[in-house]
C-alpha cells in the first residue's frame, strides 16, 4: 500500500523562509528520516529547514534547544544545530499555505561537515574518537534534566520488544529467524538489567546520518529529535549499531569505539553486559521500523538507507555467541564481565560417562551446559538465552531472587529439624492449609514427590487396611520400588516389563482425544469414572486408595473430561478406598482457573500431594491430610524425616507462596494459558501435523499426529519439533506414552512475548518438518 504524502513544494518552502525568516534561498532536500530541507543562500550562508510532521510538542521541541544550549555552556566540543529565531523572534514558524495548510518549521544553522555515512572507511583513531566524543557528551548530558525526555518513542531503546509482533511483517522464514534470536537475546540479556543501569538523557539516534565528519575527526552531532531518558548506555548501544554497519569485522571496529568511550566515561560491568544485546535490540527496531513504513511507502528512500545494511549485520551477528560477541566489543578494555565458564560440553559428556549411571539421558541433540538461569529462560556457557517452556519446578521463575534470599537468609541464620519448635514449620503449614479446603488440615513435610507419595501410600494404607491401589494408564508417581510399581509410564515404557504387582490395579487414561471414550465432555467423563468401578469390581481385595493426578502430566498432558473424577472418588470411596491427588506437576496455580488441578473437577481428595514448584527447586515436598486420616496414622510409631520441613525450606516455600500471590501468577497462568492454546488452535489450521490442543492454564499439550483419522503418533516429528526448536532457543519436551505430545509447562513469568514468539517459531518449524 503506497500512501501519497502531502508534502509542501519547495516553492511553498522558500516562501515560508523568505516570509518567517526574511532570508532568500535555494531548497533542496536532504536526506535521512526527517523532512528536512537545505536552504542555500548566495552569500553562502546556509540553514536546514524541519519541517515538524507529527505531532510533536512544541515542549519537546523546546527541550531539544534546551539540551544544544546546555551541551555548548558545557563546552562541549562539537558543532551543534543551533536554532534560529523567526523574524518576529517566535521558536517556530507557522505559515499557512496558499491552499491554506498550516505548516510548522524550524530553521537550523548548517553544521558543516560531512555526515559520517558520506565519509568514507574510519580508521581507528576515528573510531576511538567517536567513543571519546560520545562519553563526553553523554557526561555533559548527565548533569541535565528535563521532566518531558521521561517520554518514549517508537525508537526508544529499553521498549524495543514493542516491534516483536510485526515480525510477521518479514516474508523470509530465515531472516524471521535471525530477529526471534536476536530479539530473545535482547529481551533475555538486556531487559531484565536495564533499570539497574545508570540513567540520563541521551541524544539517542547516533546514527551515521547524525555524526559530522570534518579532517577525519567527529566534528558535529545533528538531530537531537529522538532524546529521551535511557540507561545511559543505549547511546553507545546506538552508536555502535550504525558505526559497524558495512564493516569487514563489525565487532572489532566496535571495539575501538567502546575503548574510546571507555577512556572518557568508564564502563561499568553491569553496562558492557547489555552492549551487544541492546545492539541486538536496535538492529531489530531498525529492520522493523523500515518494514511497517515499507508497507506505507515502499518509494521513500530515506526511510531505508540502513535496512539492507542492517540485515547483512544481523545475519552476521546472529553466527556469533553472545559472550564471543561480548568479549571481542571488550577486547580493547579492561572490564570483563564474560568469566569463563569452566570445562566444555564434550569434556562434561565424557566425564558423565565415567561418574553417571547412563540410565540418566541427556536431553536434547545438541547437549547444553547451562550456567544461569533467571526468569523464564536459562544461559548456557556461550550466553545463550533458551526460553524454558518445560520445568514447572523454577514455577516463580529461576532464581527468583526473593526466594534466592529466603533461603540464604534462613541458612545463615538457623537450619535444623521439624523436632524442635521454630516459627517457619507451622507458619508454613498454616500458609499451604490455607491454599486448600476446610477439611485438609494436617501437614507432612517431605523432600521430593517420591517421597512424598509413598507417605501418601503408607497413610492410605493405614487408614483403611487395604494395601492395593488404582492408579492411572500412563501415570508417573515416582522413582521408588512402590512408585515404580505403581506407574505404568515406567513399567510399560521403555525397559519395563509390564504390571509386577497383584496390588496394583490400573484403570484407563481418561484421554477424550485418543482414548476409548471420545470427546471432552461430561458423558465421557462419567463413562471414564465408571472405567473405575469396573476395575474395582475386578480385583479381588479391597482397595486402598486411588492415586491419581487431576491432569496427568507423563500420560500425555491429558485434561480428563469433566465428572471424570466426581465419578472415579465416588466409587472408591463406595469401596473403602482414598483418594490422593498427586499435584506434584500440576498444583500452586498453574491450572490458571484455579490454584490446585483437582479443583477443576470440583472434587475433594482425600490426601493431597504436593511437590516440584514448592520450593521453585528446592527439594521440598509435602502431604497434606485430613484430621482423621492423620488420626488412623498416629499408632504410636513416629514419623520423621531428616530434612522435611527444615526451616530454610519452609523459609523458602513461604516466599514462594508470596510470590505466587504478590506477582499474580495464578491469574498470569490462566491469561497466558488462553492464549497460547488459543494460538496453538489457530496453527492447528494450517498444520494438519497437530492433532489436538488441550490444557487449562500453562499446563499445555500439543499433540502430534500423521493421521487425523488413524491417530498414528508423530514421534519422530515430534522430537524434530522439539530439536529444531531448541536450535532456535526454546526449550520443549515430548511426552505421552508415544511421545508424541509436546508439553509446555514453563515457569509462571512467562510473557505475552514469549507465548507470541514461540507459537511463530512452532508455525515456521512445522511448515520446515511438513
Ligand atoms: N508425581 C508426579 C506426577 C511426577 O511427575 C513426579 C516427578 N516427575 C513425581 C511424583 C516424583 O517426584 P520426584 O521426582 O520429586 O520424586
Amino acid at each position: 500500500m503506497k500512501v501519497e504524502r502531502s508534502l509542501p513544494s519547495l516553492d511553498t518552502l522558500a516562501e515560508l523562509v523568505q516570509v518567517e525568516y526574511g532570508l532568500h534561498g535555494e531548497i533542496t532536500p536532504l536526506s535521512g528520516e526527517n523532512e528536512n530541507y537545505l536552504v542555500a543562500l548566495e552569500d553562502g550562508r546556509r540553514y536546514v529547514l524541519k519541517l515538524i510532521t507529527e505531532r510533536i510538542s512544541s515542549g519537546v521541541l523546546e527541550m531539544e534547544q534546551q539540551i544544544v544550549a546546555h551541551l555548548q555552556a558545557a563546552g562541549v566540543d562539537l558543532d551543534l544545530p543551533r536554532q534560529v529565531p523567526t523574524r518576529s523572534g517566535a521558536e517556530e514558524a507557522s505559515y499557512s499555505t496558499r491552499d491554506k495548510n498550516p505548516l510548522r518549521a524550524r530553521l537550523f544553522e548548517f553544521v558543516s561537515g560531512m555526515p559520517w555515512i558520506a565519509a568514507g572507511v574510519p580508521g581507528n583513531d576515528q573510531l576511538r574518537h567517536l567513543g571519546e566524543v560520545l562519553a563526553a557528551l553523554d557526561i555533559a548530558l548527565a548533569a541535565f534534566d528535563h521532566p518531558l525526555a521521561r517520554r518514549t518513542h517508537c525508537w526508544d531503546l529499553t521498549q524495543a520488544a514493542q516491534h516483536r509482533s510485526k515480525i510477521d511483517l518479514i516474508q523470509d522464514a530465515e531472516r524471521r529467524g535471525v530477529l526471534e534470536w536476536l530479539f530473545q537475546l535482547y529481551a533475555a540479556c538486556a531487559v531484565p538489567r536495564l533499570a539497574e543501569l545508570p540513567q540520563s538523557i541521551i541524544h539517542g539516534d547516533i546514527n551515521d546520518e547524525n555524526v559530522i565528519v570534518q579532517d577525519g575527526r567527529v566534528s558535529g552531532l545533528l538531530d537531537f529529535s529522538d532524546t529521551l531518558r535511557n540507561p545511559t548506555v543505549s547511546e553507545l548501544a546506538i552508536a555502535l549499531v550504525y558505526a559497524i554497519l558495512d564493516r569487514p569485522d563489525p565487532l572489532l571496529a566496535g571495539s575501538e569505539i567502546v575503548s574510546g568511550y571507555n577512556s572518557i566515561r568508564p564502563l561499568l560491568e553491569s553496562e558492557v553486559a547489555v552492549l551487544f544485546p541492546l545492539i541486538c535490540g536496535r538492529l531489530c527496531t531498525s529492520a522493523l521500523i523500515a518494514a511497517e513504513r515499507r508497507r506505507i511507502d515502499p518509494d521513500h528512500t530515506s526511510w531505508f538507507t540502513t535496512e539492507a545494511r542492517a540485515w547483512d549485520l544481523m545475519e552476521r551477528l546472529c553466527a556469533i555467541d553472545p559472550v564471543e560477541a561480548g568479549k571481542r566489543l571488550t577486547s580493547k578494555i579492561d572490564v570483563h564481565p564474560f568469566r569463563d565458564s569452566g570445562a566444555s560440553e564434550q569434556v562434561l559428556l565424557d566425564k558423565r560417562s565415567r561418574y553417571i549411571s547412563p540410565a540418566l539421558s541427556i536431553a536434547y541433540r545438541q547437549p547444553h551446559k547451562m550456567i544461569r538461569g533467571e526468569g523464564q529462560y536459562l544461559f548456557d556457557q556461550r550466553g545463550r538465552p533458551f526460553l524454558d517452556l518445560v520445568n514447572n519446578v523454577c514455577h516463580v521463575g529461576h532464581c527468583h531472587p526473593r526466594v534466592v534470599e529466603a533461603g540464604q537468609r534462613q541458612m545463615a541464620q538457623l537450619n535444623t529439624n521439624t523436632r524442635y519448635l521454630y516459627d517457619g514449620l507451622t507458619d508454613y503449614a498454616a500458609r499451604l492449609c490455607e491454599t486448600l479446603p476446610d477439611s485438609l488440615t494436617t501437614v507432612f513435610m517431605l523432600n521430593s514427590g517420591s517421597e512424598a507419595n509413598e507417605l501418601a501410600l503408607r497413610l492410605a494404607a493405614k487408614h483403611t487396611g487395604a494395601r492395593d491401589f488404582l492408579v492411572v494408564e500412563g501415570a508417573y508417581h515416582g522413582h521408588t520400588s512402590n512408585l515404580i510399581a505403581l506407574s505404568p509410564y515406567k513399567f510399560s515404557g521403555p525397559g519395563g516389563s509390564g504390571k509386577a504387582e497383584s496390588w496394583v490395579h490400573v484403570v484407563p487414561m481418561p484421554d477424550g482425544y485418543r482414548g476409548k471414550h471420545k470427546g471432552g465432555g461430561r458423558e465421557a467423563g462419567v463413562a471414564y469414572g465408571d472405567e473405575v468401578e469396573k476395575v474395582i469390581r475386578r480385583a479381588d481385595a479391597p482397595i486402598a486408595g486411588f492415586l491419581v493426578e487431576p491432569l496427568m502430566s507423563c500420560g500425555g498432558q491429558i485434561v480428563p473430561p469433566a465428572g471424570y473424577l466426581e465419578t472415579a472418588f465416588r466409587y472408591v470411596r463406595e469401596a473403602g478406598g482414598v483418594c490422593i491427588a498427586d499435584e506434584v506437576q500440576t498444583g500452586f496455580g498453574r491450572a490458571g482457573s484455579h490454584f490446585w488441578a483437582f479443583e477443576l473437577q470440583d472434587v475433594l481428595p482425600d490426601i493431597v500431594v504436593m511437590g516440584k514448584p514448592i520450593g521453585n527447586g528446592h527439594p521440598m515436598a509435602a502431604v497434606v491430610t485430613t484430621a482423621e486420616i492423620a488420626a488412623s496414622f498416629t499408632s504410636g510409631m513416629e514419623f520423621f524425616s531428616t530434612f522435611g520441613g527444615n526451616p530454610v525450606s519452609c523459609s523458602i516455600g513461604l516466599a514462594v507462596l508470596d510470590i505466587i500471590r504478590d506477582e499474580k501468577l495464578q491469574q498470569r497462568a490462566l491469561e497466558l494459558g488462553e492464549r497460547f492454546q488459543e494460538g496453538l488452535r489457530q496453527i492447528m489450521q494450517k498444520h494438519t501435523l497437530i492433532g489436538d490442543v488441550r490444557g487449562a492454564g500453562l499446563f499445555i499439550g500439543v499433540e502430534l499426529v500423521r493421521d487425523g483419522d488413524t491417530l498414528e503418533p508423530a514421534a519422530e516429528e515430534a522430537n524434530e519439533l522439539v530439536q529444531r526448536l531448541n536450535e532456535r532457543g526454546i526449550l520443549l519436551s515430548t511426552d505421552g506414552p508415544f511421545h508424541n505430545v509436546i508439553k509446555i509447562k514453563p515457569p509462571m513469568v512467562l510473557t505475552k512475548d514469549d507465548v507470541d514468539m514461540t507459537l511463530r517459531c512452532m508455525d515456521d518449524e512445522l511448515t520446515a518438518i511438513a
